[in-house]
């Protein structure tokens, strides 16, 4: 079956979105495998956004990730990564439609309250970094 790894980053987290991003999974169908609340240091989040380390803004995102907790989730069912982020919606907010989690809770590009991942290469690379295989099955 299909796995993906969600994470409720540090915004939503200190806005008590944890619940609400949950129950939209659980209600689509979607099985939780995994969870945690953890805070994430330096080296993790670098290697988890390591694609976008020449981007301009990559201090930035770092320095938010880990800014305070996160909720680092696996979630699983048949094509869970596609509808996964068809559910969060666009990155940026400002162009994400209301009924998706960016559109309906999102402030700006940063704060856009939940991570997916984007294709199954990266939904098994990101599995690995934050979880323990035996942990998530
Ligand atoms: P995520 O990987 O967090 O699920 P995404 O796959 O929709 O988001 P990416 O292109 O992978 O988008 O960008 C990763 C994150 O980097 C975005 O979620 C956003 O918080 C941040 N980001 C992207 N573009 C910008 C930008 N132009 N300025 C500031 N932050 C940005
Ligand atoms: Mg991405």
């Amino acid at each position: 079956m299909e796995k993906t790894f969600i994470m409720v980053k540090p915004d939503g987290v200190q806005r008590g979105l944890i619940g609400e991003i949950v129950a939209r999974f659980e209600k689509k169908g979607f099985q939780l495998v995994g969870a945690k609340l953890m805070t994430v240091s330096r080296e993790l989040a670098e290697e988890h956004y390591a694609e976008h380390k020449e981007r301009p803004f990559f201090g930035e995102l770092v320095d938010f990730i880990t800014s305070g907790p996160v909720f680092a989730m696996v979630w699983q069912g048949n094509n869970v990564i596609a509808t996964a982020r068809q559910m969060m919606g666009k990155t940026n907010p400002a162009d994400a439609l209301p009924g998706t989690i960016r559109g309906d809770f999102g402030v700006n590009v940063a704060m856009n309250i939940v991570h997916g991942s984007d294709s199954p290469t990266s939904a098994e690379r990101e599995i690995a970094l934050w979880f323990n295989e035996a942990d998530v099955n």
